[in-house]
């Protein structure tokens, strides 16, 4: 049995949806399917409920989303009673997501548990119409969202994370009855509902991880994860355009690659693949041919070379200094247990005699400041901090002890006259990161990847 995860980038008009249900239709195997929104559906309900709206635009954004599904379930599905039952579950979700925005509205409260609520009905809605197209291609598809199907979720709203045991739990004996009525279920992706049965969303992008997490609680055979890209390439196709595709990546290079900003996988989308051996796929739906790329337990060095640069934008570095810092005990604890209670997460880390640094996200720096304020007393004399800072991770099987290649990397750093921030290396065998400034990330990466990949540097 495999799992196949389709994204918003490959579903965005009929004629996308069309090459995904022909690569459905033509794949005998039993299968769960697992899909996002259609392309930029969460993003507008997003930007929508980021403001005070008045009882027409929700009217507005209603018919939007109405024509947009619409004319993409017209042009992908012929038959007239697959198409009614369609339409008809298409206005029942729309209708509900209409009370939840007069809801917003009126109570001019926005939380973020209704936050992830909202969120959650561009999935709903994508599954009832790539449904009906599986239909009609004789595929007996069935509709599900995975609140009810009983994926588990922990943590925060917003960014939750699943509780693996509980969804096995829940949703093994569900999937396995249906499939053996030969049936495939088509989960929406991107949340799954609290013990107390609130819908949490995994974060943006969030589907990749919740095609994992069902792959893990059916021990499926592979996990196929379809994109617009050829697969995993050796940088963010968008930043370097000579960019190429990498044909293997053990578990430990994806993960670092994808918590440390490649885009095309969701951060935590290996763990829950990688406790069951699970291979990941990562291939094309425009060119279902080409063989994409293998995540797989073991890796396959590429003679010297680095295998992929990330990057990640938005940052800043939190400084305590205070005489010792390093080295006396419970500083770096004090800080780092403050920045977790308020949900700060930290990338990277750096102490010194005098100093201790620390790599967060520039949306909570604020946050940051405030939590460890009143620390000053004793145990750090002043914090400064400094914020547009952007990451660069260099992976690679090997990295942590071949001879040479960091040099490699420096050195194509200062030839742009680019000066590093914090560096972290030795903390995993397959990656370096370091920090640049923000204007500096995209000639940095272009170097980078001209020494190791002979690109044209631009
Ligand atoms: P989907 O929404 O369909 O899941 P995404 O748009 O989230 O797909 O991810 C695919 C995009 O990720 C690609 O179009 C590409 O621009 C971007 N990307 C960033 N880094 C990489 C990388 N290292 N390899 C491939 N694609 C990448
Ligand atoms: N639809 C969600 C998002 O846009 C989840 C996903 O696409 O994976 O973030
Ligand atoms: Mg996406």
């Amino acid at each position: 049995m495999k799992v196949m995860k389709f994204g918003g980038s490959s579903l965005k008009d009929s004629d996308s949806m069309l090459l995904v249900g022909g690569i459905i239709a033509s794949d005998p195997e039993p299968k769960v399917l697992v899909l996002s929104a259609v392309q930029s559906v969460t993003d507008s309900i997003v930007s929508f409920v980021s403001e005070h709206r008045k009882d027409e635009e929700i009217q507005n954004l209603i018919e939007r989303l109405k024509t947009i599904h619409l004319s993409i379930l017209g042009g992908v599905a012929k038959d007239m009673t697959t198409k009614q039952q369609a339409v008809n579950l298409l206005m029942e979700r729309l209708a509900k997501l209409e009370k939840v925005l007069y809801g917003i509205s009126y109570l001019e409260e926005l939380t973020p548990r209704t936050m992830d609520l909202v969120q959650s009905f561009g999935e709903r809605l994508s599954v009832v119409i790539t449904a009906a197209m599986l239909q009609d291609l004789g595929v007996n598809a069935i509709p599900v969202d995975a609140d009810e199907l009983g994926i588990t979720t922990e943590g925060n709203y917003g960014n939750a994370t699943a509780d693996l045991k509980e969804t096995r739990r829940n949703i093994h004996p569900k999937i396995r009855s249906m499939i053996e009525r030969q049936e495939t279920p088509v989960v929406t992706g991107f949340f799954g509902r609290t013990p107390e049965g609130h819908v949490a969303v995994f974060g943006r992008n969030g589907s990749d991880y919740s095609a994992s997490v069902i792959a893990n609680a059916i021990d499926a055979r592979v996990l196929e994860i379809w994109k617009d890209v050829d697969g995993f390439m050796s940088v963010d196709p968008r930043i370097v355009k000579e960019a190429v595709t990498i044909p293997n990546l053990s578990y430990d290079e994806a993960a670092e690659l994808s918590y440390f900003g490649a885009k095309v996988l969701h951060p935590r989308t290996v763990e829950p693949a990688r406790e069951k051996n699970i291979i990941i796929k990562v291939k094309n739906v425009f060119e279902p041919d080409k063989e994409g790329t293998t995540i797989e337990p073991c890796s396959v060095e590429m003679g010297g070379a680095i295998k992929s640069i990330s990057c990640m934008k938005n940052l800043a570095i939190v400084k305590a200094y205070g005489a010792g810092a390093g080295y006396k005990t419970g500083v770096m604890y004090e800080i780092s247990q403050r920045l977790s209670d308020a949900g700060v997460n930290i990338y990277s880390a750096a102490t010194s005699q005098t100093c201790v640094a620390l790599l967060i996200e520039k949306k909570y720096l604020g946050m940051a400041k405030k939590v460890l304020a009143d620390l000053k007393r004793g145990i750090v004399d002043r914090i400064e901090t400094v914020d547009d800072i952007a990451l660069l991770c260099v992976v690679g099987e090997g990295l942590g002890y071949r001879k040479g290649i960091a040099a490699r990397v420096f050195t194509a750093v200062s030839k742009e006259g680019v000066s590093v921030g914090l560096i972290s290396a030795g903390a995993s065998m397959v990656a370096y990161h370091f920090t640049v400034n923000s204007k500096d990330l995209e000639r940095t990466t272009r170097a980078i990847h001209s020494e190791f990949f002979g690109a044209r540097h631009e």
